[in-house]
């Protein structure tokens, strides 16, 4: 019986982007609490002087000035006097509001306020945005930068952390660098590496690898010092399709292999000990397409940052059609924050790739205008 090119079982995008982020193991994030009350004292909110607020506008003779980092105790705010202070300076005992340097008048070393503040007035109150012991994010919160700032401000170190290395390897026999004409050059390698780079790993772009079951062995056995390895070809239904048949006769855990998706239909997923092997598939835009969101998913994982949601929505102004019975990505352009469809010539397309800026989701089997649809940006 003749096979439909379409199977719909295949994986559907978002359930394979779900298997890899559970199949990836997340750096273990401590729970926060408040090592001490925040701020651990009153502190300056603006620039100015320290004074106590009763007194109103009447002139007050300098102390001194506090600086952030300064210890308060060199002064006592008795009536009459006031101290000069910086932002962040903790508030001397017997001043409970600051004037700002834009509302005084300065002769010598007397100040005359030009409001009369109310107590309190650009104080930061200890403890006003939490207390000593407070939860402050509970133990697996996904990082991103402010939580990182968080943890630091809290004395709590996280797990070593450094860029994660990703290895770029293309496969194929027709791949060389002064290509006759039945042979094309390793445009995918230094696409992918680029893609790697931009979305925060640190990029080893390798040779590209032979259509051979040994030499693919071999360069999987001995992955060198990476977390990820991206290849590109040799997961489709061709004869020299080798690369799921090496997966597994070395033992690796094949996640997925073929999803719902068009282009990309032969992307493979597997892990191999510790390293997960992306078999993106080799045609450029398939590969481009499936290397930014399953590597995107990846990264985000192994970082400890929640899953990426890389869809954005924006009307199509011109009708794309689906014939088929997968999800298309149909290449655009974002004009005016509309997406003007490009005539595509399919996954090899590399040129249709170089010129578009987004591909719009164009659900199976269906036709897309008007209205709204999602779309992935390339970056
Ligand atoms: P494959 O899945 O290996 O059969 O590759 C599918 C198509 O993508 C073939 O036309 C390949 O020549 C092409 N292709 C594979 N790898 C690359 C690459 N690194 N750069 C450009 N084209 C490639
Ligand atoms: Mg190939």
């Amino acid at each position: 019986m003749a096979m439909s090119c379409d199977h719909p079982d295949l994986l559907p995008l978002e359930e394979a982007l779900q298997r890899l982020w559970e199949a990836l193991p997340a750096p273990a994030l401590p729970e926060v609490r408040a090592e001490r009350d925040d701020p651990a004292t009153d502190r300056a909110a603006m620039d100015g002087v320290a004074l106590r607020a009763a007194e109103g506008r009447a002139p007050r003779r300098i102390l001194g000035t506090l600086f952030a980092g300064d210890d308060p105790a060199a002064f006592t705010v008795t009536p009459g006097t006031a101290v000069r202070i910086m932002t962040g300076a903790a508030l001397p005992s017997g001043a409970d509001a600051i004037v700002p340097v834009e509302q005084l008048e300065t002769a010598g070393d007397t100040v005359h306020p030009q409001v009369g503040p109310d107590s309190g007035d650009h104080v930061r109150l200890r403890g006003d945005q939490a207390k000593a012991g407070e939860l402050l994010l509970p133990a697996g919160t996904p990082l991103n930068a402010a939580r990182v700032g968080l943890l630091a401000q809290e004395g709590l170190t996280l797990p070593a952390r450094r860029r994660i290395r990703v290895g770029v390897a293309s496969t194929g026999d027709e791949l060389v660098p002064a290509p006759a004409r039945h042979q094309i050059r390793d445009s995918n390698g230094p696409m992918l590496a680029a893609l790697a780079h931009a979305l925060g790993a640190e990029v080893e772009l390798r040779p590209a690898l032979p259509d051979d079951p040994p030499a693919l062995a071999a360069a999987l056995r001995n992955p060198g010092d990476i977390r990820i390895l991206l290849t590109s070809g040799g997961v489709s239904m061709g004869e020299h399709d080798h690369l799921p048949s090496v997966l597994k006769e070395l033992g690796a855990t094949i996640l997925f292999h073929r999803i719902r998706l068009k282009p990309g239909k032969p992307m493979l997923a597997a892990l191999l000990g510790d390293l997960l092997v992306l078999g993106l598939p080799g045609n450029p835009v398939s590969a481009y397409l499936n290397g930014l969101l399953f590597l995107s998913q990846a990264l985000a994982r192994l970082d400890g940052r929640a899953a990426p949601d890389p869809w954005r929505t924006a009307r199509l102004v011109a009708a794309v059609r689906n014939r088929g019975d997968r999800p298309l990505l149909h290449p655009c352009r974002l004009v005016d924050g509309h997406l003007e469809p490009l005539p595509g010539k399919g996954s090899a397309d590399l040129i249709t790739l170089a010129r578009a800026d987004a591909f719009a989701w164009i659900e199976a089997p269906g036709r897309e205008t008007g209205a709204k649809v999602r779309y992935v940006p390339i970056v």
